[in-house]
């Protein structure tokens, strides 16, 4: 496995490969590697030659008040992780890599970053399409793969891709979740014991919700119960039940229904979200 901190040595790897004829499948990441990371790596191994994988921790995505200072690093463990997965390279650049001085981008996040995260992280979808539009420009890949779990940046990212004719296929990976059903998260380091346990009760709120929806109960009430539920525990941002395409309010023409939600739960804010078929 190459672990390449510069752009000139991810060039050279890439440039090599496609020499060669053949394709790249590319996962980006902030690092804090769990098992979710390691499944969209095993999507990324069956659908290409090579696999990259990027660690960095992006400042243009995160907010003034956000945890970009104290986000969890653990470099040694990842490339351990990554080595057994047989990962073909490690980008792992600094910030002047990405960002040399004087870079400066014109690709902004499309109409699908509109509410949902961006309520309380005004930009943060501006800083995600800047960063993956930068490794995309690097490292050209064929495919590249994000996880269902943070649904609104797969779109976001889909529609960037769309808008700007770039040769790549976007791939989801289903979330995985720990056994309780907390959906895995680099950000679940920063719960204590017993706030884990309680986060669990917020996917069991997410399902039941969808059993409201299948059985075409009247959705504000649905909305309005399953908000009173979690409020017992968790400071909730936003509950939302969509058109899983449009991320707006459900039509006739809806086939696909997205239950999205984000959370505080202490100080830990936490996102999770189900996709299902319309009855
Ligand atoms: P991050 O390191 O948090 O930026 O996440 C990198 C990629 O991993 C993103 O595409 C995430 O959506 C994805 N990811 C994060 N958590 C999970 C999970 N529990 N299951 C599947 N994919 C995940």
């Amino acid at each position: 496995m190459q672990v390449c901190s510069n752009n000139q040595q991810i060039l050279h790897a890439v440039s090599t490969w496609k020499a060669q004829g053949k394709t790249i499948a590319f996962v980006p990441t902030m690092g804090g590697l769990h098992a979710g990371h390691l499944s969209l790596v095993h999507q990324a191994k069956a659908n290409a030659d090579k696999v990259v994988v990027s660690i960095f921790v992006n400042p243009t995505q995160f907010g003034k008040n956000e945890d970009f200072d104290h986000y969890p690093k653990t470099l040694e463990q990842d490339l351990t992780k990554l080595e057994a997965c047989q990962v073909d390279a490690v980008f792992t650049p600094s910030k002047e890599q990405i960002y040399p001085n004087g870079y400066t981008s014109h690709v902004k996040a499309g109409s699908l970053a509109q509410g949902l995260c961006s309520k309380s992280r005004p930009g943060h979808f501006d800083g995600v399409v800047q960063v993956v539009h930068r490794l995309f420009e690097i490292i050209t890949p064929n495919v590249a793969i994000f996880g269902q779990k943070d649904y609104q940046q797969l779109l976001v990212i889909r529609q960037m891709v769309e808008t700007l004719s770039l040769p790549i296929s976007i791939l989801s990976g289903d979330i995985v979740r720990e056994q309780s059903g907390l959906a895995m998260s680099t950000r679940n380091q920063y719960l204590s014991v017993d706030e884990k346990e309680t986060a669990l009760k917020l996917y069991q709120v997410l399902i039941q919700l969808k059993q409201a929806v299948l059985k075409n109960q009247d959705l504000s009430v649905a909305i309005h119960n399953s908000k009173a539920t979690l409020s017992q525990d968790f400071k909730i941002e936003y509950l939302s039940v969509f058109d899983a395409n449009t991320l707006k309010s459900i039509t006739d023409n809806t086939s696909k229904i997205a239950i999205l939600c984000a959370v505080f739960l202490g100080s830990t804010r936490l996102i999770d979200n189900i996709i299902f078929n319309q009855g």
